[in-house]
């Protein structure tokens, strides 16, 4: 548990800042880390997670430019997988290693979303390949749920985006169909909550939504749901 709450937030950071790499090669992978402005190399002071955002007031220490808040809140967000080492009720056939992995992934994409309204496609190939060596996967609900998220963007491509729908796609490759099915349920449920909430509030609004950030928060619905109503290998 305590490796998990210093390595779960390293891995964020380290996600986070390869999500916004434009040319990605593997060199990259052997570089040390650097600062997002100036690129100097960062000392291991200023790479411990959330205790460097805040010691250094949420600037960089080279150049003193102002860092994201999604650092800050995504290592924060990071640390909770910890907790639910221990008591873990897996969801069906989603392990531990496959839920952390998918919630990293989700918490970085989240964040670029909100951040871009946009789904950075070099990481989400690297999700597809991890996905691919450590879960267990799903190929004929892949297959049906793929093509029918497909058909749904060919007849109302505004009404969604195609990068959502390539990470539905991909999730529905990564979790039993069960878990699918709801993921995808409260994610309109909550997602369409606000949406409407917006409207409400502000009239004027153009309405766009970025997706994400509801996917995410409907997985960890589904996941404390799941550790607190587990009867007979089904959540209700
Ligand atoms: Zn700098």
């Amino acid at each position: 548990m305590f490796q998990l709450l210093l390595i779960c937030p390293i891995l964020f950071s380290f996600l986070y800042q390869l999500s916004f790499v434009n040319n990605l090669n593997l060199t990259y992978f052997k570089l040390q880390s650097r600062c997002d402005y100036c690129y100097q190399r960062l000392k291991f002071k200023e790479m411990v997670p959330v205790l460097s955002f805040l010691l250094q007031k949420g600037k960089t220490k080279c150049c003193h430019r102002k860092l994201s808040y999604c650092y800050l809140v995504g290592e924060i967000l990071a640390i909770f997988p910890a907790f639910f080492a221990l008591q873990y009720t897996p969801m069906l056939t989603i392990d531990f290693t496959s839920f952390l992995l998918i919630y990293l992934f989700l918490l970085v994409f989240a964040l670029y979303d909100l951040a871009t309204l946009s789904i950075p496609i070099h990481l989400l190939f690297i999700f597809t390949i991890c996905i691919c060596i450590l879960v267990p996967m799903h190929f004929i609900s892949f297959f049906t749920i793929s093509s029918l998220l497909h058909l749904i963007y060919w007849f109302s491509n505004k009404a969604i985006g195609y990068g959502d729908i390539l990470l539905f796609s991909i999730l529905s490759l990564a979790l039993p169909f069960i878990i699918f099915s709801y993921l995808f349920l409260f994610t309109f449920i909550i997602g369409g909550g606000y949406a409407l909430l917006q409207l409400t509030c502000f009239k004027n609004s153009k309405q766009i939504v970025p997706l994400i950030p509801f996917i995410f928060l409907a997985y960890n619905l589904i996941n404390i749901l799941q550790q607190y109503t587990y009867y007979g290998g089904i959540f209700i």
